[in-house]
């Protein structure tokens, strides 16, 4: 561990390869970095997406296939009981306002684009309820457009890596697509979004154990004793079918976990992460 943190590099050029360090480490700390909500086309993950507000994906993970398979379709989305539909978001929390937003939305895609999610950024926000995270997210992992998806934790780490010091997420999507090539930028969100789950949390980052600490000009923010740190991983995802996974810490000079697939529903999904220590 460092025993400060990094200086905010001073020239344009030392930023970028300072980042693309932290890209690379993280790329070997998460090798199976993924969207985190199960899908199997550009509707589901889209409609998932808005399921997913205020809650976790692991909760709606769980939902998903009863919902997919009750409705198959965006017109069967359109067409849905609300009642019926909110009997199975119940869990997910704010249930009526997230039925009547799948409803809307699949109307909207139903009418417009004839029952399909278009693929194009300019179509995907003009769909009621999809902004540009919304839209990235979809865009990058349904349809493979390299997407930059600031959410709370990617702009939180991007402010702590010095990337940027926007609040305003399209800034913070600007600012930080001109560090790396465009063709990164759907893992390093993903990359970057696994590492504010998991280590580097918003109100107590695990410094102490953080694979990225040498580099990080927030070090020190969080808990920079090891062990105290390792304490704060608490991060659990799904057990994946097959059994329990293994997560390496590379920082403890362990292995990075490999024991991960794809991710799409009826796969076995990322590892469980039992807290890494
Ligand atoms: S956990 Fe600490 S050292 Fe690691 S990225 Fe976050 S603030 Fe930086």
């Amino acid at each position: 561990m460092p025993r400060r943190a990094a200086a905010r590099p001073e020239t344009h050029t030392a930023l970028v390869r300072q980042a693309r360090r932290i890209y690379r480490t993280l790329i070997a700390q998460y090798p199976y970095a993924r969207a985190e909500l199960d899908f199997e086309s550009p509707l589901e993950l889209l409609v998932a997406t808005v399921i997913s507000a205020q809650t976790t994906d692991v909760g709606v993970n769980k939902v998903t296939p009863v919902l997919f398979a009750r409705y198959p379709d965006a017109a069967a989305l359109a067409g849905a009981d609300p009642a019926e539909m909110e009997e199975i978001l119940r869990p997910t929390g704010f249930y009526r306002a997230k039925t009547r937003a799948v409803i809307k939305l699949s109307h909207d895609i139903v009418e417009r684009f004839d029952g399909e999610v278009p693929g194009r950024l300019d179509d995907l926000v003009t769909l009621p309820g999809v902004g540009r995270k919304t839209a990235n997210v979809v865009l990058g992992n349904a349809f493979g457009v390299p997407g930059i998806t600031v959410d709370t934790h990617f702009g939180r780490l991007a402010r702590r890596f010095g990337w940027t010091t926007s609040e305003d997420p399209v800034k913070v999507e600007a600012e930080v697509g001109a560090l790396f090539p465009k063709k990164d930028w759907t893992m390093l969100s993903h990359v970057v979004i696994f590492h504010g789950r998991r280590i580097c949390h918003a109100r107590r980052p695990a410094c102490g154990v953080c694979p990225v600490a040498q580099w990080c000009p927030s070090f020190g923010e969080g808990e920079i004793d090891a062990d105290a740190a390792r304490k704060l991983l608490k991060y659990e995802l799904a057990v994946p079918k097959g059994g329990e996974a293994h997560v390496g810490l590379l920082v403890d000079g362990a292995e990075p976990d490999a024991s991960f697939s794809t991710g799409h529903r009826g796969t076995p999904t990322v590892p469980r992460h039992s807290g890494l220590a």
